[in-house]
């Protein structure tokens, strides 16, 4: 059945280290060989053997039309035909900030960029910039991209200044990044006892990178708060969230609201392309206008700048997507949490707009450490017999799910029925 993947994942490990461009892709933490895939139609992928699978990645977030959405499609084309990049100003740029800038109080200005890790990495920069201040907080198991100062673990014992967790990454790099646990209002509050040079809150308000674990309000309100108090600035990173969890995102969803937010995924619509965005106050100190330095070759790019507009325009036209969405969801995870309590296996599930999560455990994680404690072999088979049965699911347990308006409820109702079939075994 994967006879073809197989082979393609050999000859990519001669020539791609571990066969794979995002070390996630490799299933490492499932096992098996991750299928090679030649293309995706609306909610289905297909591989090189010419499996079909429904697709509850969807890229990691961005397509949340699906595949090859014909909007979209039309839309790169048609830039594709003008060229593919300038290296100089083009009006779709300011079209899509206009788009962005519209939906929050909040937000005077964005600045696009090429990935979600350019965007935190830009915005961490800025906050530093802006405060003068040097010490950045993050959150265990919350991700911001891949750039040095933000691959960081807990330390030994109490620190609260996280170590290094690549090779690579100087300690030098991560001594001003403190390191606190999610969900945890004391912690927090120790952290800014510890430090007074903290420039800012960098948190995935929904997180979505430890599968899906929502900041509880009070400890939103706890970061807001102990952030005024210091002079330090708020970042949500809405990379995985913006677009996603409601139109407005997580900050559609919460009562507080960010200084600086990042985006990424959604409003690329399978494009690179990433964003952070602020008040006219803190954006202007970007360069040019101001002092802080940013730049890319390819930031603000017409196709993918096209790309975004439709996926975003689209979304805007029709709100109600995020109640069609959020239900499919609603239904797909509540169905698994049924056949696996017939099947005696503990489940528990949350969803938020069209992200959903599912952990194999007794109670639902507040924090990294909590959904350490889930059973990961379980998750394993049943992540692997899933896909042999034709459902495409994040390759660990530790991602979230992502529901696309192409995902029919006849799909999810084959999905469940498929998870009963798992679960027996399990
Ligand atoms: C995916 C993600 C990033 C990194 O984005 P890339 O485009 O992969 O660099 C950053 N933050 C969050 C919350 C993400 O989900």
């Amino acid at each position: 059945m994967f006879d073809n993947s197989i082979k393609a994942y050999e000859e990519a490990k001669e020539v791609i280290p571990g066969g794979v461009d995002s070390p996630v892709r490799a299933f490492k933490s499932v096992g098996g060989t991750p299928p090679f895939i030649e293309r995706g139609e609306g909610a289905y992928l297909f591989d090189i053997d010419g499996n079909k699978y429904v697709d509850f990645v969807q890229s990691w977030g961005p397509l949340i039309f699906g595949h090859a959405d014909k909007d979209v499609e039309e839309a790169v084309i048609n830039t594709a035909k003008k060229g593919l990049s300038f290296g100089a100003p083009s009006p779709l740029e300011t079209e899509l900030a206009k788009e962005i800038v519209d939906m929050f109080d909040n937000i005077d200005k964005v600045r696009f960029v090429s990935s979600g890790t350019e965007a935190t990495m830009s915005a961490i920069r800025l906050a530093r910039g802006v405060t003068g201040k040097n010490d950045i907080l993050k959150f265990e198991g919350c991700y911001h991209g891949h750039s040095d100062s933000l691959l960081v673990q807990a330390g030994s014992g109490l620190a609260t200044f996280g170590t290094p967790s690549s090779p690579g990454v100087p300690a030098d790099l991560t001594k001003h990044t403190l390191l606190c646990e999610y969900n945890n209002i004391e912690n927090l509050k120790k952290c800014f006892e510890d430090s007074d040079d903290i420039s800012c809150i960098i948190i995935e308000p929904i997180a979505g990178n430890m599968g899906l674990v929502p900041a509880s309000p009070e400890f939103i309100k706890a970061c807001r708060e102990l952030c005024d108090a210091n002079g330090a600035l708020l970042i949500f990173d809405e990379v995985m969230t913006g677009f996603r969890a409601s139109l407005k995102g997580a900050s559609g969803i919460l009562e507080e609201q960010a200084d600086i937010i990042t985006f990424g995924k959604v409003i690329g619509a399978g494009m690179p392309v990433g964003a952070f965005a602020a008040s006219k106050d803190i954006m202007n100190h970007l360069s040019p206008d101001g002092a802080v330095y940013q730049a890319g070759t390819l930031s603000g790019n017409p196709v993918a700048m096209s790309a975004g507009l439709v996926n975003l325009r689209k979304l805007k036209a029709n709100p109600e997507v995020y109640e069609e969405l959020n239900a499919k969801a609603v239904k797909l995870v509540n169905g698994f949490k049924e056949v696996a309590s017939k099947n005696n296996i503990a489940l528990q599930v949350n969803t938020r707009g069209s992200m959903f999560g599912f952990f194999f455990c007794e109670e639902s994680p507040t924090n990294f450490k909590e959904v350490g404690k889930c059973d990961f072999d379980r998750f394993a088979k049943f992540h692997h017999e899933m896909i042999k049965k034709g459902f495409y699911f994040a390759c660990s347990q530790y991602e979230a799910g992502f529901m696309s308006t192409a995902i029919s409820n006849e799909d999810i109702e084959a999905c469940i029925e498929a998870a009963n079939e798992v679960m027996k075994n399990l």
